[in-house]
């Protein structure tokens, strides 16, 4: 383990969103003239590395003062090399303190992108994703090995996050998945792995639980316990305003049932990159537990889903979706 700062990595996706408002969706072969349009920086696993660092770090205008960050937060992923968006991209990451020098730029391809259109009258959107250079991840170990705690979503493909997970557990790195898109995954990726992050939708896929059966107010501890008995050590089911779930491998051995723990009550804005927040938040508090673990602490996952929850609250307040995401100074005044 590192001695001084802990250190996250985040493997997963980078997209560029591209944002058009219209009066109405134009008919096929048809040439509207659009209300307004807006370029954002997105992809889960960039959302939750700016979470990470600005979870991190005081304040923006001490993001790129290493002194004053908490944890070191790596990025690890792939842009376009000589496309427009690549750069200005990795720029507004090293802003945020974000170390980006394991972001590949790829010869001959292109940044993912999402090219969405809103009709203004309804906010029904429509999306077209583009994945580009997400999808050429390379297929390789990319971890240095000196990392405390790996955080993987399943934006890249799939060959690349099992081959890191894989690799980050045999080095004693904490794994923190948030498996979505969700998609059915094999058994051997619950063996071993520290902290498992869903929400609703993507317990009941992984679970082959019918989604009714996924709300706050069903009893989620036989949901959890699929997981944990197939080797997970914590497990978060995210309910969105109604808050969060969790049930850990000790009290289910112990035959004690998880704990619902609620959200913060606000007044909701908009909830683009609450659970991407939530998720950084957590991965910061596991990375920060990790010194005191080594001397015997044990990781205390109630203080870890407040801070999360803290935090996802402050997201769900303001528009849009990195810009959204708070800085720490933001989590210690509410
Ligand atoms: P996802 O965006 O992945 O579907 P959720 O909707 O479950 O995730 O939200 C993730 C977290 O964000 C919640 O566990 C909670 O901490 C916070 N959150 C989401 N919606 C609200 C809300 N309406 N009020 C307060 N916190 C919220």
């Amino acid at each position: 383990m590192n001695t001084s700062k802990p250190i996250i990595a985040i493997l997963g996706s980078l997209n560029v969103d591209l944002v058009t408002r219209t009066p109405r969706i134009p008919a096929a072969g048809e040439t509207l003239e659009a209300l307004s349009f807006n370029t954002g920086h997105g992809g889960k696993g960039a959302n939750q590395a700016v979470a990470c660092a600005r979870l991190s770090r005081p304040s923006k205008s001490s993001a790129t003062s290493s002194s004053s960050a908490q944890v070191d937060v790596r990025m690890i992923g792939a842009i376009g090399k000589d496309d427009a968006f690549g750069g200005p991209f990795l720029a507004a990451l090293e802003a945020d303190g974000l170390d980006v020098t394991r972001v590949r730029r790829l010869e001959g391809q292109k940044t993912g992108v999402a090219v969405i259109t809103v009709e203004e009258r309804t906010g029904e959107n429509r999306i077209m994703f583009v994945p580009g250079a997400n999808h050429s991840v390379p297929r390789e170990p990319l971890l240095d090995g000196d990392e405390d705690v790996l955080v993987l979503q399943l934006e890249t493909p799939l060959e690349v996050v099992f081959l890191n997970m894989q690799h980050a557990k045999e080095k004693g790195v904490d794994v923190v998945i948030n498996p979505a898109p969700a998609v059915p995954l094999p058994d051997d990726v619950y063996a071993g792995l520290d902290h498992l992050i869903v929400n609703e939708s993507e317990a009941a896929l992984l679970s082959g639980k019918p989604a009714e059966e996924i709300t706050p107010e069903s009893d989620l501890s036989p949901v959890a316990a699929e997981f944990i008995e197939k080797g997970v050590k914590n497990v978060i089911i995210t309910l969105g305003g109604a808050g969060v779930f969790y049930q850990t491998a000790a009290r289910h051995e112990q035959s004690q049932s998880g704990s619902l723990i609620p959200a913060k009550k606000v007044k909701v804005v908009d909830t683009t990159a609450a659970g991407d927040t939530f998720v950084g938040a957590y991965a910061v508090a596991v990375a920060k537990s990790k010194a005191s673990r080594a001397t015997g602490t044990p990781f205390d996952i109630d203080s870890a889903i407040a801070f999360a929850n803290k935090a996802a609250a402050l997201t769900v307040q303001k528009n849009g979706a990195q810009d959204a995401i708070p800085w720490l100074h933001e989590v210690d005044d509410a």
